[in-house]
């Protein structure tokens, strides 16, 4: 079966008379159970969760392999690096990809003695810190720069050495990308983004090659504690539904944005992995089936930037990415990337192609790059 029909149906139990579709959240902590617990399905709250269980099949079936659900992309994040690495080894990790993952890494995980080596996404370049290490961590495309490394090579690399790999999945999505199908260990994701494309709520999950992961992940859920509520989960596996529909017209309209921003003065280095003229096109085009939502691009300043997204109209100033409101912001207002003053990070929605056009080219002709009432930081 085809994305359409396999994302609509993934996870659905198999038909029967008088029954919904898609059951309901199970909101429940604990379950009838008497005697021997192993005998129950579900037992109590924190280990699982029938809301979940469905939901976990349906990324299993896209995914390629077991999945689990986490309460978040963070926790989804910090449950691999937990259960693959102890002290003493060595993790090698974008120094290009989400901020708050490599500040998990450098801080909390760096500090129980964990060796944290950092190189960009673009140009393979983590492939040079591979010797010795233990987890490879891949982010492709990155955020927020959008570079791209060659996952088959560098699985490979990894894996002749040994080395486990981790791909975070959340720009390209499982329909843009499959990384346990190119070889990846794990394929990991904050399904608060694209996957459930509404932004209204938080969550996150991991697949992994071998069910012997799946089963660390889940103790390490279970102790751990931070678990998914099952309301949260109902609601990522009723959007998951629509993760097609949705994906192909914010695919259309980045790609639409992006070509009309290469056109305009005073846009600099605009990045979109399916612009046929961007330096990771080619890669891209070989490993992903879809190029995501996320365009970037520069503009000459912090002032400049400020004046554009003010001028939106219809394109909405948030963090995040990946819902059907088109949203862009400043990234180096957060600070942590090495990134321009002037460097916009823009989502594609589900809005209406040349409506979003329009938006972007009024804001762009609202910016007087001659008048410099505000140097920006980094014309000082
Ligand atoms: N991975 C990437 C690439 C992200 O962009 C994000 C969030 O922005 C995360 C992980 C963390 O996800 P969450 O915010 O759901 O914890």
């Amino acid at each position: 079966m085809r994305d359409g029909t396999r994302v609509v149906r993934a996870g659905l139990p198999d038909a029967a008379q008088g029954e919904p579709f898609l059951p309901g959240p199970t909101f429940a902590s604990l379950y009838h159970l008497t005697g021997d617990p192993s005998t129950s399905a579900y037992s109590y709250g924190r280990y699982h969760n029938p809301t979940w269980t469905r939901f976990e099949q349906a990324l299993s079936e896209l995914e390629g392999g077991p999945a689990l659900v986490f309460a978040s992309g963070m926790a989804a994040v910090t449950a691999v690096l937990s259960v693959t690495l102890q002290t003493g080894d060595a993790l090698v990790m974008p120094s290009d990809g989400y901020y708050t993952a490599r500040m998990l890494a450098t801080g909390y995980f760096a500090s129980r003695g964990i060796e944290v080596r950092l190189a960009p996404t673009a140009g393979n370049a983590q492939s040079e810190l591979l010797d010795g290490a233990k987890l490879l961590w891949l982010e492709t495309p990155s955020n927020p720069g959008l570079d791209i490394c060659d996952l088959a090579e560098l699985i490979a690399a990894a894996h002749q050495r040994g080395i486990l790999v981790a791909v975070d999945n959340t720009t390209a999505t499982v329909l843009g990308q499959q990384p346990l199908e190119l070889g990846a260990d794990f394929s990991l994701s904050s399904d608060t983004k694209t996957l459930t494309g509404h932004g209204d709520l938080m969550l996150g999950h991991v697949a992994a090659r071998e069910p012997s992961w799946v089963e660390q992940l889940h103790a390490f859920r279970s102790q751990q504690g931070a678990v998914a509520g099952p309301m949260e989960v109902w609601l990522a596996h009723r959007s998951l539904a629509t993760l097609d529909v949705r994906l192909e017209r914010q695919c259309k309209n980045a790609l639409a944005i992006a070509q009309s921003l290469v056109a305009q003065p005073g846009v600099r280095l605009v990045r979109y992995p399916g612009l046929s003229q961007d330096p990771a096109h080619a890669i891209a085009s070989r490993q992903m089936k879809r190029y995501g939502p996320v365009v970037s691009f520069v503009l000459e300043g912090q002032a400049q930037a400020e004046q554009f997204l003010g001028a939106c109209r219809l394109i909405l100033q948030a963090t995040s990415f990946g819902g059907i409101h088109t949203t862009a912001e400043r990234r180096a207002r957060w600070g942590g990337d090495a990134i321009p003053e002037g460097f916009i990070r823009l989502s594609a929605g589900c809005e209406d192609t040349q409506d979003l056009l329009e938006d972007l080219a009024q804001a762009l002709a609202t910016i007087s790059t001659g008048e410099k009432n505000h140097p920006s930081p980094d014309e000082r």
